[in-house]
């Protein structure tokens, strides 16, 4: 296929996803996911062979080729140069063609993992014959009936919902499928959009990385003397003390520690983040859209009076005398209109002073919005997020991507600070107003840390605990939270919270307080 070809095919696909719009039906029912499911995997495979085309043929770097265009100028007579830069402001312009495709199906790529990570999560098969359940990442999908069979040799399978799950599928209709994420962001109110913002940032949370590699000076007594090198280790060698002390003696001595960091995001990727921010800055906003009625009858004092406000403001605003008068009589006209419709309406004086009541609730329905509302998609994806880290084992964080790709396998003690935005304003609006299924945890941040702690311990010990009952006992030991509500939140019986929970506190320390100071510097504390 040649270079346009590939623009108008690549073009034509992410249209056909974006006229396929996902709604609330495709939710509904397990059979209904798993048609979604085959639907965008199949997807994913097309997008994957588009983005390996375009960078096979340089989209990546489509301005590269052009550069050297302005300098390559011969001596030649004037017309010639007018057709030269003709000609390199037309490559510039199908460079950018190329670049913003990549972009958008970049983008559709990343939204078609998360989309597949919730459905994964949130689904799974039952064999009929043998009762084995199977992932559906774990499963080929060979043709697009879906077509599976069960490693006993059944293809009698049956699709379930996992009442366990811990992802948010609500959000899939808000993801950016067709890498439109512009038109998505530019389709959120004002408050979704700062959300957006806070979202994308939080995830990027880099400040400190794991160690890379260490850069030590030592110095080591070689033929009777003492000699200073230089010399750089990996991070797999832990334990940089035994480590020198095998390979140069007992008497090598340690002058200086040059810790390499990779700086690394929480979500590590800037189309996922973006991918994710929209998505639950979305669906955030349908469930506010829902809410916000009752939430401003009870919050403000005469919700009525703030409603015919609202609707003098626009009525002024667009107010158009049949008159041909400059720009600055109109908004003159205009102003004296709402000034006189608010008078009319008794909700201010004729110089349009408002009534301090009304000017109060205006207020604090500014402030329902900035603070309040805006903090309900920080809230719900902080609370995901963690649930996710609380609720999986490190080993499967580290081997497959689930619901947020790119996520880290673990944090450091910078990055678990995120979770502390966890707000308790946002929370109880959605616990007076929607079934959110949350609860307030004041450290959120400490719970997770100590999640990491534990696991870092269990390291090589061969311990196989169920890892929601786990999660639910890191939870009720560190938040001060009672063991039923902890087993409710990960869905499992309190008996387990309280198994899970005698097996962390057998857990071994540390043999030696050297070690353990030595641990804690390599982890940088
Ligand atoms: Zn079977």
């Amino acid at each position: 296929m040649n270079e346009s070809g590939l623009i108008a095919r690549s073009e034509r696909f992410l249209e056909s996803i974006r006229d396929r719009r996902i709604s609330e039906d495709d939710l509904r029912s397990p059979e209904a996911l798993l048609n979604l499911y085959i639907y965008l995997r199949g997807n994913l495979e097309e997008l994957q062979d588009l983005k390996e085309a375009m960078e096979l043929r340089g989209f990546k770097y489509p301005f590269r080729s052009i550069s050297g265009y302005s300098t390559h100028q011969s001596p030649e007579i004037a017309e010639d140069i007018h057709d030269i830069k003709r000609h390199a402001q037309y490559f510039r312009m199908k460079a950018s063609v190329k670049k913003n495709l990549l972009d958008r199906v970049n983008s559709a790529i990343s939204s078609h993992r998360i989309a597949l990570g919730n459905i994964e999560e949130h689904v799974f098969l039952k064999c009929q014959e043998c009762s084995r359940t199977l992932r559906l990442g774990e499963v080929e999908l060979h043709d697009p009936s879906g077509d599976v069979e069960c490693p006993c040799g059944s293809d009698n399978l049956k699709v379930r919902f996992n009442d366990r799950a811990l992802c948010r599928p609500e959000i899939i209709p808000h993801l950016p499928l067709s890498g439109d994420y512009m038109v998505k962001m530019s389709e959120l109110s004002l408050w979704a959009r700062k959300a957006l913002k806070k979202i994308m940032r939080l995830l990027k949370n880099e400040k400190k990385g794991a160690v890379r590699s260490a850069t030590l000076v030592i110095r080591v007594l070689e033929d009777g003397r003492w000699i200073r090198r230089r010399i750089t280790l990996d991070s797999e060698d832990n334990d940089y003390e035994r480590m020198l002390r095998q390979r140069y003696g007992p008497n090598v001595r340690v002058e200086l520690i040059q810790f390499h960091r990779k700086k690394s995001s929480i979500v590590n990727d800037r189309y996922t983040r973006t991918a994710l921010a929209l998505a639950y800055a979305g669906l955030s906003q349908k469930i506010i859209d829902e809410i916000r009625d009752a939430v401003y009858r009870e919050n403000l004092r005469d919700y009525d009076a703030v409603e015919r406000y609202r609707e003098i403001v626009f009525d002024a605003r667009t107010y158009s005398p049949d008159l041909r008068i400059s720009e600055d009589e109109l908004s003159e006209v205009r102003l004296q209109r709402m000034h006189r419709l608010i008078h009319e309406a008794g909700l201010g004086d004729e110089n349009g002073n408002l009534n301090p009541l009304l000017k109060e609730d205006l207020e604090t329905m500014e402030e329902l919005k900035r603070e309040i509302f805006r903090d309900v998609p920080v809230n719900l994806i902080l609370w995901d997020v963690a649930f996710y880290y609380l609720g999986t084992s490190l080993d499967r964080r580290s081997k497959y991507s689930g619901p947020f790709p790119n996520l880290r396998p673990v944090l450091d003690r910078t990055q678990v600070r995120t979770f502390d935005e966890f707000s308790e304003d946002a929370l109880e609006l959605l616990r007076g107003y929607w079934n959110c299924g949350m609860v307030y945890i004041e450290n959120l941040g400490d719970v997770l840390m100590r999640k990491f702690e534990i696991e870092e311990k269990m390291k090589g010990l061969h311990m196989k605990p169920d890892p929601l009952a786990f999660g639910a006992a890191v939870l009720h030991m560190e938040a001060g939270i009672d063991a039923e509500t902890c087993a409710e939140l990960f869905h499992v019986n309190v008996e387990d919270v309280v198994e899970e929970e005698r097996s962390i506190e057998n857990l071994g320390k540390p043999s030696t307080d050297r070690a353990k100071m030595f641990l804690n510097l390599i982890k940088g504390d």
